[in-house]
């Protein structure tokens, strides 16, 4: 069955090392990929830019291809954007058998055992861990264990069962983060090829970070 991936992140603003990797995850999984933005992190510090501004920016984004879908679940829910709520209510409206992939760069996924109930993300869905040319954090012995439990390096295998293992994917090594794009605007630079044009030819879309630099 085709597996349905989703690809969380704040997005802000998205940018083409998001794209590019949810992009050959996608083709390399044959999933159905959705992006998911999240209203209120709780792993992270907030967004600059507001969730509809965001939506915006992936709006544009995301124009003129059908492979990359936008998911806004998690602006409907109040509270906390927990991936655990956001796996659940998907597991729910596709049933039990279809395989559900949750999609990570390598540096937030170290993280994962700080997240709402991760040991049971697992039970939920597959999680695929996509390179990131990025300073990655040592993983915390409980993870570890977790991942050398569940690890394959079969993309069959995510096909096959709806949930339960790891893969590790290689996609283009891109060293772009939304960190250094806020930064190039905030000191009046223009992030040219590292953001989807379409954000660059809207004047308003990346307007949230410019307004640091005019004080
Ligand atoms: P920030 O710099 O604000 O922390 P970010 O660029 O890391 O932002 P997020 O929206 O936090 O972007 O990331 C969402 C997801 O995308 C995370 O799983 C992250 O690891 C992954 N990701 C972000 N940038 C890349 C990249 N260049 N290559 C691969 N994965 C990426």
């Amino acid at each position: 069955m085709r597996p349905l991936a989703i690809f969380g992140g704040t997005f802000d603003p998205v940018h083409i090392g998001h794209l590019r990797a949810a992009w050959e995850a996608s083709e390399a999984l044959a999933a159905e990929v959705r992006l998911v933005p999240a209203k209120i992190p709780p792993h992270r510090p907030q967004p600059i830019a507001s969730a509809d501004e965001r939506v915006a920016m992936l709006r544009a984004a995301l124009a003129g291809q059908d492979r990359l879908q936008l998911d806004l679940r998690e602006l409907d829910r109040a509270g906390p954007s927990y991936t655990f709520d956001t796996l659940k209510s998907l597991r729910a409206e596709i049933g039990g058998r279809r395989p559900l992939v949750l999609m990570i760069g390598a540096d937030a996924f170290a993280g994962l055992s700080t997240w709402h109930r991760w040991r049971e993300l697992f039970e939920l869905a597959h999680v695929c861990v996509l390179t990131r040319p990025a300073q990655i954090p040592a993983m915390p012995d409980e993870l570890a264990a977790v991942v050398a439990s569940r690890s394959t390096e079969d993309i069959a295998e995510l096909h096959a069962e709806p949930a339960g293992r790891v893969l590790d994917m290689v996609v283009s090594a891109l060293g772009i983060s939304a960190t250094r794009i806020r930064a190039l605007l905030a000191a009046g630079r223009e992030p040219r090829w590292l953001v989807p044009q379409a954000l660059l030819d809207d004047p308003v879309l990346l307007e949230p970070y410019r307004r640091g630099s005019r004080g």
